[in-house]
């Protein structure tokens, strides 16, 4: 702990480009180690902090609901260590082939009956084919045509495959840095992190707001957790939308038996993405079943405004959502869709 750093002190970033003398725009970058600063702090000190900036930007009481539904499921190539979808690890997932439009409208609908404002789509390719975004694009149109913001995740994409994803009227498209660029190769070796930062900037390019997160207790040090944030702080703009996943260790992945992350530490993690990326949606992403209540409830304090709900919010009383609900209305949460204020 670094208990000497004063919060005034460590450097900000502000979310617009400051104009300077020289007429180009720029924005402060957040240095690895003010984020790192962020982290040391003492816990009430973080969390009264995350908690100030939420509120000068967020209804305080508000979290945003997102559905996500794999449309495409397994035989991905790639080898993320994390990802029981890799064709590269035994995780008993098997491989489906891109749902069609009907079955993903009517999972939509369920999912905005049940209060979803956002529907995430999932499809497990390294990079899709042009024909792939055709499909997709197809898709995007029906779950728009709902009133539901659309959100894809389909893995690598060109600039073109990006513009046509924009004029199907999507959304936000996911691609999640997953952890610090220094740690990257002990996660994944069949990309490297320049590749993904190439899909942002054609993301960003096409004028598709951003989501992008990561992954933390996947053995990596603090160090690294305030590079991942550094990253994503750092990209200009920075993400409208942030998950952060607590790692799912599955049995037949090279991450099966890897130690749990201190939840606190968790708790801290959405704090300083709060900070370092105020007016973005932080969300409380994979690993959140694993959770307790009073982590979540650390996790809302500490800024995080929007949280997945997951396929199985498409089975009616599923005793997931009512625990979820439950949650909610003791902390007096609202859910539905919540506006910057
Ligand atoms: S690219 Fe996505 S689906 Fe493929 S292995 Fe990595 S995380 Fe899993």
């Amino acid at each position: 702990m670094n208990a000497s750093v004063s919060p005034i002190h460590i450097q900000r970033r502000d979310a617009t480009p400051v104009d300077t003398s020289c007429g180009h725009a720029h924005t402060e970058r957040w240095s690895v180690d003010a984020v790192e600063a962020l982290f040391d702090l003492p816990f009430n000190d973080l969390i009264l902090r995350a908690q100030t900036v939420h509120r000068e930007h967020f209804a305080p009481n508000q979290v945003e609901l997102a559905t996500l539904l794999s449309i495409k499921t397994g035989g991905c190539p790639e080898d993320c260590g994390y990802c029981p979808q890799s064709v590269h690890y035994d995780t008993g997932v098997d491989a489906t082939k891109l749902m069609d439009v009907a079955a993903v409208a009517a999972a939509a609908r369920t999912a905005k009956e049940h209060g979803a404002t956002r529907f995430c789509m999932g499809a497990a390719w390294r990079a899709p084919k042009d024909r792939d975004i055709e499909a997709v694009s197809a898709i995007v149109r029906e779950v728009k045509s709902l009133g539901l913001e659309a959100c894809c995740t389909l893995g690598m994409l060109t600039e073109p495959q990006a513009q046509s994803l924009k004029d199907a009227g999507l959304d936000y498209y996911n691609h999640n840095l997953d952890t610090a660029p220094e740690a990257y190769g002990r996660v994944i070796t069949t990309r490297d992190y320049q590749d993904r930062l190439n899909t942002l900037g054609h993301v960003r390019g096409a004028g598709i707001n951003v989501c992008s997160g990561g992954i933390v207790g996947m053995g990596e040090s603090r160090r690294e957790r305030a590079g991942l944030v550094a990253q994503l702080a750092n990209l200009d703009p920075y993400p409208e939308s942030v998950p952060i996943n607590e790692l799912v260790r599955v049995e037949g992945t090279p991450m099966a038996e890897e130690k749990p992350l201190d939840p606190l530490e968790f708790v801290r993690t959405i704090a300083v993405a709060r900070i370092t990326m105020p007016l973005a949606r932080v969300r409380l992403s994979a690993g959140r079943q694993q959770m307790s209540e009073a982590v979540q409830a650390l996790c809302f304090l500490a800024g995080a405004n929007s949280v997945f709900y997951g396929e199985k919010l498409l089975t009616t009383g599923n005793p997931d959502v009512e625990k979820d609900r439950a949650l909610f209305e003791k902390l007096g949460v609202t859910t539905a869709a919540s506006q910057h204020i």
